[in-house]
Protein backbone atom coordinates (compact mmCIF):
# COMPACT_ATOMS: atom_id res chain seq x y z
CA UNK A 1 0.00 0.00 0.00
CA UNK A 2 1.45 3.59 -0.91
CA UNK A 3 1.07 5.47 2.03
CA UNK A 4 1.46 9.10 2.42
CA UNK A 5 3.21 10.72 6.03
CA UNK A 6 2.61 13.70 6.57
CA UNK A 7 4.39 15.56 9.91
CA UNK A 8 3.11 18.86 10.20
CA UNK A 9 4.46 22.09 11.85
CA UNK A 10 3.51 25.56 12.36
CA UNK A 11 5.78 26.91 8.89
CA UNK A 12 6.83 23.46 7.37
CA UNK A 13 5.41 20.39 6.27
CA UNK A 14 7.90 17.49 5.91
CA UNK A 15 6.66 14.31 3.60
CA UNK A 16 7.41 10.86 2.85
CA UNK A 17 5.54 8.88 0.41
CA UNK A 18 6.30 4.78 1.43
CA UNK A 19 5.25 1.59 -0.12
CA UNK A 20 4.54 -0.12 3.28
CA UNK A 21 4.84 -3.65 1.77
CA UNK A 22 8.17 -3.81 0.10
CA UNK A 23 9.43 -0.48 3.31
CA UNK A 24 10.60 1.14 -0.07
CA UNK A 25 10.78 5.35 0.20
CA UNK A 26 9.61 6.10 -3.19
CA UNK A 27 10.09 10.21 -2.19
CA UNK A 28 11.06 12.33 0.82
CA UNK A 29 10.65 16.44 1.00
CA UNK A 30 9.86 19.27 2.85
CA UNK A 31 8.08 22.51 2.11
CA UNK A 32 9.28 25.35 4.19
CA UNK A 33 8.71 28.94 5.29
CA UNK A 34 5.16 28.20 4.67
CA UNK A 35 3.01 31.78 5.21
CA UNK A 36 5.83 33.96 4.21
CA UNK A 37 7.22 35.96 1.28
CA UNK A 38 9.26 33.09 -0.15
CA UNK A 39 8.93 29.76 0.64
CA UNK A 40 10.73 26.51 -0.60
CA UNK A 41 9.56 22.81 -1.31
CA UNK A 42 12.52 20.19 -1.59
CA UNK A 43 11.76 17.61 -3.48
CA UNK A 44 13.90 14.05 -3.42
CA UNK A 45 12.57 10.94 -5.17
CA UNK A 46 13.98 7.65 -4.13
CA UNK A 47 17.87 6.88 -6.10
CA UNK A 48 17.25 10.77 -8.23
CA UNK A 49 18.88 14.16 -7.33
CA UNK A 50 16.64 16.81 -5.20
CA UNK A 51 14.71 19.48 -6.41
CA UNK A 52 14.67 22.66 -4.59
CA UNK A 53 11.72 25.25 -6.16
CA UNK A 54 11.43 28.64 -4.62
CA UNK A 55 7.58 29.44 -4.22
CA UNK A 56 5.42 31.23 -1.86
CA UNK A 57 2.94 29.22 -0.19
CA UNK A 58 0.24 31.42 1.69
CA UNK A 59 -1.00 28.72 3.57
CA UNK A 60 -0.52 24.61 4.28
CA UNK A 61 -3.15 23.43 1.39
CA UNK A 62 -1.09 25.25 -1.06
CA UNK A 63 1.75 23.23 0.22
CA UNK A 64 0.03 20.27 0.10
CA UNK A 65 -1.39 20.74 -3.08
CA UNK A 66 2.67 21.20 -4.09
CA UNK A 67 3.14 17.80 -2.73
CA UNK A 68 0.74 16.60 -4.89
CA UNK A 69 1.58 17.88 -8.21
CA UNK A 70 5.65 17.10 -7.05
CA UNK A 71 4.51 13.23 -6.90
CA UNK A 72 2.96 12.96 -9.88
CA UNK A 73 5.24 15.20 -11.70
CA UNK A 74 6.09 13.87 -15.34
CA UNK A 75 9.18 14.71 -14.85
CA UNK A 76 10.20 14.30 -11.27
CA UNK A 77 6.97 12.12 -9.56
CA UNK A 78 7.16 8.87 -8.32
CA UNK A 79 3.20 7.68 -9.13
CA UNK A 80 1.38 8.65 -12.48
CA UNK A 81 -1.76 8.86 -10.56
CA UNK A 82 -2.92 10.49 -7.01
CA UNK A 83 -5.02 7.95 -7.04
CA UNK A 84 -2.53 5.63 -6.39
CA UNK A 85 -2.18 6.95 -2.72
CA UNK A 86 -4.13 5.05 -0.96
CA UNK A 87 -3.93 6.13 2.72
CA UNK A 88 -2.51 9.48 4.69
CA UNK A 89 -1.04 8.93 7.78
CA UNK A 90 -0.11 12.20 10.28
CA UNK A 91 2.25 12.61 12.79
CA UNK A 92 0.20 14.14 15.95
CA UNK A 93 2.19 15.32 18.96
CA UNK A 94 -0.26 14.98 21.64
CA UNK A 95 -3.28 12.67 22.09
CA UNK A 96 -3.16 13.29 25.91
CA UNK A 97 -5.00 10.51 28.03
CA UNK A 98 -7.55 10.78 24.87
CA UNK A 99 -6.07 8.62 22.25
CA UNK A 100 -4.18 5.35 23.28
CA UNK A 101 -3.49 4.43 20.14
CA UNK A 102 -3.88 4.80 16.11
CA UNK A 103 -7.01 6.41 15.23
CA UNK A 104 -8.70 6.85 11.83
CA UNK A 105 -9.22 10.13 11.64
CA UNK A 106 -12.93 11.81 11.57
CA UNK A 107 -14.35 15.18 12.43
CA UNK A 108 -14.82 13.90 16.05
CA UNK A 109 -11.38 12.88 16.37
CA UNK A 110 -10.26 16.07 14.82
CA UNK A 111 -12.14 17.90 17.64
CA UNK A 112 -10.44 15.66 20.27
CA UNK A 113 -7.43 16.30 19.02
CA UNK A 114 -7.91 20.03 19.34
CA UNK A 115 -9.25 19.80 23.27
CA UNK A 116 -5.70 18.55 23.36
CA UNK A 117 -4.05 21.96 21.61
CA UNK A 118 -3.41 23.10 25.25
CA UNK A 119 -1.00 20.51 26.30
CA UNK A 120 1.11 20.93 22.89
CA UNK A 121 0.42 24.72 21.59
CA UNK A 122 2.98 24.90 19.23
CA UNK A 123 2.57 21.12 18.05
CA UNK A 124 -0.97 20.38 18.00
CA UNK A 125 -2.45 23.27 15.82
CA UNK A 126 0.11 22.77 13.44
CA UNK A 127 -0.45 19.06 13.33
CA UNK A 128 -4.56 19.98 12.43
CA UNK A 129 -3.73 22.44 10.10
CA UNK A 130 -1.91 19.50 7.96
CA UNK A 131 -4.62 17.41 8.51
CA UNK A 132 -7.50 19.61 7.59
CA UNK A 133 -5.50 20.69 4.37
CA UNK A 134 -4.84 17.13 3.26
CA UNK A 135 -8.38 16.08 3.99
CA UNK A 136 -9.65 19.11 1.61
CA UNK A 137 -7.39 17.83 -1.40
CA UNK A 138 -7.85 14.48 -1.28
CA UNK A 139 -11.72 13.73 0.16
CA UNK A 140 -12.05 10.39 -0.40
CA UNK A 141 -8.19 8.74 0.99
CA UNK A 142 -8.68 7.18 4.42
CA UNK A 143 -6.40 9.45 7.20
CA UNK A 144 -5.02 8.33 10.37
CA UNK A 145 -3.46 10.28 13.56
CA UNK A 146 -0.20 8.51 14.77
CA UNK A 147 0.07 10.11 18.21
CA UNK A 148 3.60 10.18 19.97
CA UNK A 149 2.07 10.20 23.23
CA UNK A 150 -0.13 6.81 22.45
CA UNK A 151 2.29 4.48 23.11
CA UNK A 152 3.54 5.62 26.69
CA UNK A 153 -0.60 5.59 27.71
CA UNK A 154 0.18 2.21 29.45
CA UNK A 155 2.01 3.87 31.94
CA UNK A 156 0.70 2.91 35.79
CA UNK A 157 -0.29 6.02 37.70
CA UNK A 158 2.94 5.20 40.30
CA UNK A 159 4.66 6.31 36.85
CA UNK A 160 3.06 9.22 35.37
CA UNK A 161 1.47 11.42 38.42
CA UNK A 162 3.01 13.89 40.08
CA UNK A 163 3.45 14.89 43.62
CA UNK A 164 1.37 17.87 43.26
CA UNK A 165 -2.02 18.71 44.63
CA UNK A 166 -4.56 16.44 42.52
CA UNK A 167 -6.84 19.23 41.72
CA UNK A 168 -4.14 19.84 38.86
CA UNK A 169 -4.18 16.55 37.70
CA UNK A 170 -7.70 16.66 38.00
CA UNK A 171 -8.17 20.26 36.56
CA UNK A 172 -5.76 20.51 33.64
CA UNK A 173 -4.65 16.69 33.58
CA UNK A 174 -0.94 17.91 34.51
CA UNK A 175 0.72 14.34 34.32
CA UNK A 176 3.39 12.35 32.95
CA UNK A 177 2.52 12.20 28.82
CA UNK A 178 6.08 10.97 27.30
CA UNK A 179 6.81 11.07 23.50
CA UNK A 180 8.86 9.57 20.76
CA UNK A 181 6.64 7.05 21.27
CA UNK A 182 5.86 5.92 17.76
CA UNK A 183 10.07 5.09 18.04
CA UNK A 184 9.84 3.45 21.04
CA UNK A 185 7.17 0.98 20.13
CA UNK A 186 9.33 0.33 16.58
CA UNK A 187 12.50 0.09 17.90
CA UNK A 188 11.13 -2.27 20.99
CA UNK A 189 9.52 -4.26 18.72
CA UNK A 190 12.53 -4.71 16.61
CA UNK A 191 14.78 -5.21 18.98
CA UNK A 192 12.73 -8.13 20.12
CA UNK A 193 13.01 -9.83 16.91
CA UNK A 194 16.48 -8.98 16.61
CA UNK A 195 17.30 -10.73 19.95
CA UNK A 196 15.28 -13.13 19.48
CA UNK A 197 12.78 -12.33 22.26
CA UNK A 198 9.25 -12.83 22.58
CA UNK A 199 8.27 -9.22 22.86
CA UNK A 200 5.02 -10.48 25.31
CA UNK A 201 7.30 -11.90 27.88
CA UNK A 202 10.27 -9.26 27.43
CA UNK A 203 11.91 -6.25 29.38
CA UNK A 204 13.62 -3.58 26.99
CA UNK A 205 14.87 -0.54 27.72
CA UNK A 206 14.56 2.08 24.61
CA UNK A 207 17.47 4.38 24.36
CA UNK A 208 16.23 7.38 21.40
CA UNK A 209 19.16 9.74 21.75
CA UNK A 210 18.67 12.35 19.11
CA UNK A 211 18.57 16.18 19.27
CA UNK A 212 15.59 15.40 21.49
CA UNK A 213 16.19 12.44 23.62
CA UNK A 214 14.29 10.08 25.76
CA UNK A 215 14.45 6.83 27.62
CA UNK A 216 11.37 4.30 28.24
CA UNK A 217 11.23 1.17 30.00
CA UNK A 218 8.98 -1.15 28.07
CA UNK A 219 7.79 -4.77 29.57
CA UNK A 220 5.63 -7.24 27.61
CA UNK A 221 5.55 -4.77 24.19
CA UNK A 222 4.01 -1.85 26.93
CA UNK A 223 5.63 1.26 28.02
CA UNK A 224 5.76 1.48 31.97
CA UNK A 225 7.94 4.74 32.75
CA UNK A 226 9.72 7.58 30.24
CA UNK A 227 11.87 10.12 30.74
CA UNK A 228 9.94 12.80 29.36
CA UNK A 229 7.15 14.36 30.92
CA UNK A 230 4.49 16.73 30.85
CA UNK A 231 6.17 18.10 27.71
CA UNK A 232 9.34 16.77 25.64
CA UNK A 233 11.33 19.00 27.91
CA UNK A 234 12.35 16.58 31.01
CA UNK A 235 14.19 13.84 31.47
CA UNK A 236 17.67 13.23 29.61
CA UNK A 237 20.31 16.51 28.79
CA UNK A 238 19.27 17.31 24.82
CA UNK A 239 20.75 19.23 22.48
CA UNK A 240 19.66 21.80 23.50
CA UNK A 241 16.97 21.34 26.23
CA UNK A 242 17.76 21.38 29.74
CA UNK A 243 15.98 17.73 30.68
CA UNK A 244 15.41 17.35 34.82
CA UNK A 245 16.33 19.86 36.72
CA UNK A 246 15.30 21.37 40.30
CA UNK A 247 12.07 23.50 39.75
CA UNK A 248 13.27 26.13 42.15
CA UNK A 249 16.23 27.41 39.35
CA UNK A 250 13.72 28.59 37.51
CA UNK A 251 12.72 30.89 40.28
CA UNK A 252 16.25 32.07 41.27
CA UNK A 253 17.48 32.65 38.03
CA UNK A 254 14.22 34.87 36.85
CA UNK A 255 15.10 36.95 40.52
CA UNK A 256 18.47 37.11 39.64
CA UNK A 257 18.96 37.74 36.00
CA UNK A 258 15.24 39.65 35.97
CA UNK A 259 14.02 36.97 32.92
CA UNK A 260 9.79 36.51 32.52
CA UNK A 261 8.47 33.20 32.10
CA UNK A 262 8.63 33.12 28.44
CA UNK A 263 12.76 33.88 28.71
CA UNK A 264 13.23 31.16 31.03
CA UNK A 265 11.65 28.65 28.96
CA UNK A 266 13.30 29.78 25.92
CA UNK A 267 16.73 29.48 28.26
CA UNK A 268 15.36 25.84 29.37
CA UNK A 269 14.71 24.92 25.62
CA UNK A 270 16.71 26.75 23.32
CA UNK A 271 20.08 27.55 24.82
CA UNK A 272 20.30 24.53 27.60
CA UNK A 273 21.78 20.81 27.35
CA UNK A 274 24.28 19.78 25.27
CA UNK A 275 24.49 23.26 23.67
CA UNK A 276 24.45 25.93 27.08
CA UNK A 277 27.06 23.42 28.85
CA UNK A 278 29.57 23.19 25.86
CA UNK A 279 29.34 26.27 24.34
CA UNK A 280 30.52 24.69 21.41
CA UNK A 281 27.48 22.97 19.91
CA UNK A 282 24.13 20.84 20.27
CA UNK A 283 25.57 18.22 17.87
CA UNK A 284 27.25 15.87 19.41
CA UNK A 285 29.87 15.43 16.16
CA UNK A 286 31.20 19.00 17.16
CA UNK A 287 31.50 17.58 20.78
CA UNK A 288 33.37 14.89 19.68
CA UNK A 289 35.58 16.89 17.77
CA UNK A 290 36.13 19.49 20.67
CA UNK A 291 36.94 16.72 22.88
CA UNK A 292 39.62 15.93 20.88
CA UNK A 293 41.08 18.82 20.74
CA UNK A 294 40.98 18.97 24.67
CA UNK A 295 37.92 21.76 25.08
CA UNK A 296 37.05 20.84 28.90
CA UNK A 297 33.31 22.37 28.56
CA UNK A 298 32.49 19.94 25.54
CA UNK A 299 34.11 16.85 28.11
CA UNK A 300 31.86 17.98 30.98
CA UNK A 301 28.88 18.26 28.68
CA UNK A 302 29.44 14.67 27.21
CA UNK A 303 29.85 13.55 30.37
CA UNK A 304 27.03 15.21 32.00
CA UNK A 305 24.91 13.68 29.01
CA UNK A 306 26.10 10.36 29.50
CA UNK A 307 25.34 10.22 33.35
CA UNK A 308 22.05 11.44 33.11
CA UNK A 309 21.09 8.41 30.22
CA UNK A 310 23.01 5.60 32.75
CA UNK A 311 21.01 7.22 35.89
CA UNK A 312 17.63 6.51 33.91
CA UNK A 313 18.68 2.62 32.85
CA UNK A 314 19.38 2.20 36.64
CA UNK A 315 16.19 3.05 37.62
CA UNK A 316 14.03 1.99 34.90
CA UNK A 317 15.80 -1.33 35.21
CA UNK A 318 15.01 -0.93 38.60
CA UNK A 319 10.90 -0.20 37.90
CA UNK A 320 10.96 -3.71 35.75
CA UNK A 321 12.74 -5.72 38.41
CA UNK A 322 15.42 -6.94 35.17
CA UNK A 323 16.16 -6.08 31.78
CA UNK A 324 16.97 -8.54 29.21
CA UNK A 325 17.90 -6.23 26.28
CA UNK A 326 18.91 -2.42 26.08
CA UNK A 327 18.37 -0.41 22.35
CA UNK A 328 20.32 2.83 21.31
CA UNK A 329 18.79 4.56 18.16
CA UNK A 330 18.10 8.63 16.85
CA UNK A 331 21.13 10.68 15.31
CA UNK A 332 23.36 9.84 18.79
CA UNK A 333 22.44 6.71 19.72
CA UNK A 334 22.57 5.18 16.08
CA UNK A 335 25.93 7.08 15.04
CA UNK A 336 28.34 7.92 18.58
CA UNK A 337 30.04 4.80 19.63
CA UNK A 338 31.36 6.85 22.16
CA UNK A 339 28.08 7.80 24.14
CA UNK A 340 27.19 4.01 23.59
CA UNK A 341 30.54 2.50 24.90
CA UNK A 342 30.52 4.76 28.01
CA UNK A 343 27.19 4.32 28.48
CA UNK A 344 27.70 0.46 28.67
CA UNK A 345 30.72 0.96 30.58
CA UNK A 346 29.04 2.15 33.81
CA UNK A 347 26.58 -1.14 33.28
CA UNK A 348 29.16 -3.32 33.71
CA UNK A 349 27.79 -4.63 37.20
CA UNK A 350 25.03 -5.83 34.97
CA UNK A 351 27.09 -8.41 33.31
CA UNK A 352 27.30 -6.28 30.26
CA UNK A 353 30.13 -6.79 27.99
CA UNK A 354 30.59 -4.79 24.36
CA UNK A 355 32.12 -5.94 21.05
CA UNK A 356 34.53 -2.88 20.36
CA UNK A 357 34.61 -4.03 16.29
CA UNK A 358 31.05 -4.13 16.34
CA UNK A 359 30.35 -0.89 18.49
CA UNK A 360 32.59 1.48 15.70
CA UNK A 361 29.67 1.12 13.23
CA UNK A 362 27.17 4.05 12.30
CA UNK A 363 23.67 3.97 11.53
CA UNK A 364 23.28 0.30 10.98
CA UNK A 365 21.26 -2.68 13.05
CA UNK A 366 24.03 -3.96 14.80
CA UNK A 367 24.56 -6.45 18.04
CA UNK A 368 26.96 -4.41 20.04
CA UNK A 369 27.15 -6.89 23.04
CA UNK A 370 28.96 -10.03 23.31
CA UNK A 371 27.56 -13.49 22.75
CA UNK A 372 28.49 -14.08 26.49
CA UNK A 373 27.03 -10.72 27.95
CA UNK A 374 24.11 -10.96 30.30
CA UNK A 375 21.94 -8.45 28.74
CA UNK A 376 21.51 -8.07 25.08
CA UNK A 377 22.30 -4.50 24.25
CA UNK A 378 22.30 -3.19 19.60
CA UNK A 379 21.39 -0.61 17.43
CA UNK A 380 17.98 -0.89 16.36
CA UNK A 381 17.86 2.21 13.68
CA UNK A 382 14.74 3.96 14.13
CA UNK A 383 12.05 4.98 11.13
CA UNK A 384 9.28 7.25 12.26
CA UNK A 385 8.21 7.51 9.42
CA UNK A 386 8.09 3.96 8.01
CA UNK A 387 6.44 3.04 11.94
CA UNK A 388 3.28 5.82 10.74
CA UNK A 389 2.85 4.30 7.08
CA UNK A 390 2.88 0.87 8.80
CA UNK A 391 0.47 1.87 11.99
CA UNK A 392 -1.85 3.75 9.72
CA UNK A 393 -2.15 0.75 6.87
CA UNK A 394 -2.62 -1.69 10.55
CA UNK A 395 -5.28 0.45 11.65
CA UNK A 396 -7.25 0.81 8.73
P1 LIG B 1 18.05 13.18 15.49
O1 LIG B 1 17.37 14.22 16.34
O2 LIG B 1 17.69 11.78 15.85
O3 LIG B 1 17.95 13.46 14.02
O4 LIG B 1 19.62 13.29 15.84
C1 LIG B 1 20.38 14.38 15.44
C2 LIG B 1 21.67 14.38 16.23
O5 LIG B 1 22.40 13.17 16.00
C3 LIG B 1 22.65 15.47 15.84
O6 LIG B 1 22.35 16.69 16.48
C4 LIG B 1 23.96 14.90 16.36
O7 LIG B 1 24.14 15.25 17.71
C5 LIG B 1 23.76 13.39 16.28
N1 LIG B 1 24.59 12.78 15.22
C6 LIG B 1 24.29 12.64 13.91
N2 LIG B 1 25.31 12.05 13.25
C7 LIG B 1 26.28 11.81 14.14
C8 LIG B 1 27.59 11.22 14.11
N3 LIG B 1 28.11 10.74 12.98
N4 LIG B 1 28.29 11.16 15.26
C9 LIG B 1 27.77 11.63 16.41
N5 LIG B 1 26.55 12.19 16.53
C10 LIG B 1 25.82 12.28 15.41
Amino acid sequence: MKVLVINCGSSSLKYQLIDSDTKQVLAVGICERIGLEIGVIKHTPAGRDRIENKVKMDNHEVAVSLVLNALTDKEYGVISDLSEIQAVGHRVVHGGEKFASSTVITEEVIQAIEECNDLAPLHNPANLIGIRACMSLMKDVPMVAVFDTAFHQTMPEEAYLYALPTEYYDKYKIRKYGFHGTSHSYVSERMADFCGLDIKNSKIIVCHLGNGASISAVVNGKSIDTSMGFTPLSGLVMGTRSGDIDPSIIEFIAKKENKNLDEIMHLLNKESGVQGMSQVSSDFRDINEAMNNGNEKARIAFNVFVYRVVKYIGGFIASMNGVDAIAFTAGVGENDPKVRYDVCKYLGFLGITIDQEANKLRGEEVMLSTPDSKVKVAVIPTNEELAIARETVAIL
